[in-house]
């Protein structure tokens, strides 16, 4: 996730700046320096399978947690490969919605895998990133809300679940470095508990809200091929679409092959569903 200013709501279209006035302290730079970690907030709800909110319109995301837990495959060495410097996936690279494996070996090469993720995270001015914005296809994220090496407390979740999450739901303006220079809002569960283990394995569980939830959230989203702006409206997205095409064109130039998946298709779904002009 890339750290969001109020810097880049100028990327927001004017209709839309009433919808994204500072609604919580999440938003003020200051909260960012010392509220940041795993907190004891109390937890409003809970569920024995996590179900997010459920993304605007993305099929893919309306998958529930149990029975990605039957479908979930283990990830091998070689899933967790790499060579040379890391580079940043990004949109409508298939990589990022393809699934993302179970990590169930804590050797060197996952603990060179987070160096590499952190180094790039801090090098993109990022704030967290999920191993599937790197090419790995595998269930691990990192992420530092402060956005500083040396500063906050970094953190490394394997094999994360959410257990338990708040019915409260806040807005906050989200980017990502698969997006970079998109910005927009996105409302998500205030607090969570979540499951997972260490990069050695060891099974730990943490209570995150404020900034550390947001930030988690969305990397978790991105380890079941979520992405952030499928959790927007209608309203939202229309405000980011021209990029997301021009993100879309991008490719096809880059590649030679056609988009993988395409913004419009959205809104012409949900147009054929509806009252067409005649
Ligand atoms: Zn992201």
């Amino acid at each position: 996730m890339a750290a969001a200013t109020w810097l880049h709501s100028s990327a927001l279209s004017h209709t839309l700046r009433p919808f994204i006035r500072c609604t919580s302290a999440l938003l003020c730079p200051s909260y960012q320096r010392h509220h940041l970690f795993p907190s004891t907030s109390p937890i409003t709800f809970s569920s024995g399978d996590y179900k997010p909110p459920a993304p605007v319109v993305h099929a893919r995301a309306r998958r529930n947690l149990s029975s990605m837990v039957k479908e979930d495959e283990v990830a091998s060495p070689a899933d967790l490969h790499f060579e040379g410097q890391l580079k940043i996936v990004e949109y409508p690279d298939p990589i990022l919605r393809a699934k993302n494996k179970r990590i169930n070996i804590f050797d060197n090469s996952l603990k060179k895998l987070v160096d590499e993720m952190f180094d790039i995270m801090y090098r993109t001015d990022g704030i967290g990133l999920s191993a599937p914005q790197v090419g790995i296809n595998v269930q691990l994220m990192v992420f530092n809300p402060v956005g500083e090496r040396g500063e906050g407390e970094e953190m490394v979740l394997v094999n994360p679940r959410v257990s338990r999450f708040s019915r409260k739901l806040v807005p906050y303006n989200e980017g990502c470095l698969s997006f970079p220079g998109i910005y927009a809002d996105v409302e998500r569960p205030d607090s969570l508990k979540v499951d997972a283990q260490d990069i050695s394995g060891a099974r730990f569980t943490v209570n995150l809200s404020g900034l550390p939830a947001r930030v988690f959230q969305h990397e978790y989203d991105h380890l079941q091929g979520i992405l952030f702006f499928d959790r927007m409206s209608d309203e939202v997205l229309d405000s980011i679409r021209e990029d997301l095409q021009a993100m879309e064109k991008r490719y096809e130039e880059k590649t030679g092959f056609p988009s993988p998946e395409r913004i419009d298709a959205r809104r012409r779904r949900k147009e054929a569903v509806g009252f067409g002009k005649s």
